[in-house]
């Protein structure tokens, strides 16, 4: 008798003793089961901006961790040799969210990220540690590709303080085609999460012959607008050819700067680009004085002239979630 998985659009129907496109969820003795629920295969200590977060407690360390396993495919996964792995093959350690949340307070990390994979794959496990963490006044922030369906997402984001959605594409095409995924079930996700009042940022990695076509970038960026608004912070960030994409080039630093115009000039206010070690793109800017607002050199804050979230030169507020945590 097979399960119907209703956690992401993929919809799988797993027969008896089978798992899900995600390789994480199966149907044993007609019960479905995630079987990396509580066996993190990633644990570590990042700073938040590696995520990227740029706008939410800038300097803040965040306890890392990922199971095996992806209901996503990507042909440019930075992270396969986990996420397109069956579990079983992959070392991983018991940890318990009560175990996780422990970590966090034991290593004075005030924030939990659900990174490296997608926690939407490991669903439960993501929701169990996050309802703990509130508990201990732990901030729980998603690192996602958004690939779920709308009732598990709203309750999750029940307890999420912050999400980073990729929009890889915009277009639904190249969605299927580069990551197994659909476009509208992503835009779903950041719609909601503005809706919900969670902490969003949006990421869009530039791949050479794929994304890089101004056409693309605008109408990405005017949904993003019309949808989110000018304060969602957008992060462009620069590829670099791995896994089954190794016969396109790394993006060009123009190829970015010019995505960065498109943006900004459709009404964007906060515009970064990643993966490039340029200070002044990574460095916030007052939209309505000019004056820098926070420098960040690599993953270290060098300045930050946000005050009660206003910024300190002429007092406008500033949309993130600020201070220290
Ligand atoms: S979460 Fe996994 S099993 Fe469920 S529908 Fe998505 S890919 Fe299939």
């Amino acid at each position: 008798m097979f399960i119907q998985c209703e956690l992401c659009p993929k919809g799988c129907r797993i027969e008896e003793g089978e798992r899900g496109n995600c390789r994480i969820r199966v149907n044993l003795d007609g019960k479905l089961r995630t079987i990396t629920y509580g066996f993190p295969c990633s644990v570590h200590v990042d700073p938040i901006e590696k995520k990227p977060f740029f706008h939410f407690y800038p300097g803040a360390k965040a306890l890392s961790l990922a199971t095996a396993g992806c209901n996503l495919h990507c042909k440019n996964c930075q992270n396969w040799e986990i996420s397109q792995a069956n579990p079983e093959d992959v070392e991983a350690f018991e940890l318990n969210p009560l175990d996780v949340v422990n970590t966090a307070l034991k290593e004075n990390t005030p924030i939990i990220s659900y990174t490296y994979t997608d926690p939407m794959g490991y669903y439960e496990y993501t929701l169990d540690m996050s309802s703990a963490a509130r508990l201990q006044k732990i901030k729980n922030v998603l690192v996602t590709a958004g690939y779920i369906n709308q009732e598990p997402l709203k309750k999750l984001l029940a307890v999420t303080d912050a999400i980073k959605v990729d929009l890889k594409f915009f277009d639904d095409g190249l969605y299927r085609q580069i990551t197994t995924a659909t476009l509208k079930p992503v835009l779903e996700t950041i719609a909601t999460a503005k809706k919900m009042g969670v902490w969003l940022e949006v990421v869009n990695l530039v791949i050479p012959t794929l994304n890089d076509d101004e056409k693309q970038i605008k109408a990405m960026c005017d949904w993003l607008v019309a949808n989110v608004g000018g304060d969602v912070p957008l992060h462009f960030s620069r590829f670099y050819p791995q896994y089954l994409l190794r016969n396109l080039p790394s993006t060009p630093y123009e190829t970015l700067k010019r995505a960065k115009e498109i943006a900004k000039a459709s009404g964007i206010r906060y515009v970064y680009i990643g993966n490039v070690n340029s200070v002044d793109d990574e460095t916030t800017y007052c939209p309505f004085d000019g004056s820098v607002l926070v420098k960040r050199i690599g993953y270290v804050i060098a300045e930050n002239n946000i005050v009660n979230n206003k910024c300190t030169k002429c007092g406008n507020e500033i949309p993130g979630v600020w201070g220290n945590v």
